[in-house]
């Protein structure tokens, strides 16, 4: 499920609704966010506890990033624990550590998006330093939870040789080894004009699968348990 707003503005972002939905005022859009309480969204998700028994799955909470609405997250996990559903919380890591220490404790899987391993071009890309997230990251280290990182590619921005082999050298002082190289794609582009926005990945071509292909066994000589996508 998708939570709207988000503390960050990737360029890349194929979900600009969640940081132009609400305010922008863009009627239309607007509409699209639908108001959820707790009981209302438990009546949603027991509708598919068979075919989680059978996939193996659960609810993954997306965005968007949603952490900004942590207390209704946390109130939502502690329900699906109650009723013992694998709950995945998929976080940008740019919230207040509390936060991340309460989806820790009640969530069953973090999924921790990390876009640049370097300061400056995580500002110029994302809006935001990445102090906050890689201190984040450091504190789910010492925290009794699945985490899996994933790494969105974006060409020109955060594939270089020397970008990726510092990300390698953080990761493997953590204990984190699932990691999912998630390539760049264009779904998002044709939304950003229509809220007004500027798409600042014009002309940018995903990479070529080799060229994923290639990061991703870059990961796994390194150590860990690498994927392309989720
Ligand atoms: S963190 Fe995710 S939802 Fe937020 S702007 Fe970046 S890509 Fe979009």
């Amino acid at each position: 499920m998708f939570f709207t707003n988000c503390p960050l503005r990737c360029a890349w972002c194929h979900n600009p609704e969640a940081f132009a939905l609400c305010g922008s005022g863009h009627e239309d859009e607007e509409k699209k966010v639908r108001m959820v309480t707790i009981r209302g969204l438990l009546k949603e998700v027991e509708r598919d506890v068979a075919y989680y028994d059978r996939s193996g799955g659960g609810v993954t909470l997306s965005g968007g990033e949603p952490l900004v609405q942590a207390r209704f997250v946390e109130r939502f996990l502690t329900a699906c624990r109650k009723r013992d559903l694998h709950a995945a919380v998929d976080t940008s890591g740019a919230v207040p550590v509390e936060f991340i220490e309460m989806a820790a404790e009640l969530g069953d899987l973090i999924l921790y998006d990390l876009k640049s391993i370097d300061d400056g071009i995580h500002r110029e890309w994302t809006g935001k330093g990445n102090g906050l997230i890689l201190g984040n990251l450091e504190r789910l280290n010492e925290l009794d939870v699945d985490v899996w990182i994933r790494l969105p590619m974006i060409p020109g921005v955060n594939d270089d040789a020397e970008t990726l082999e510092k990300t390698v050298r953080f990761l493997r002082k953590t204990r984190f080894r699932r990691v999912s190289v998630l390539p760049y794609h264009r779904i998002g582009e044709g939304k950003y004009a229509g809220f007004g926005l500027d798409y600042r990945l014009v002309g940018v071509d995903p990479h070529p699968p080799e060229r994923i292909t290639e990061i991703r066994r870059m990961f796994a000589d390194a150590g860990f348990d690498s994927h392309v996508g989720s």
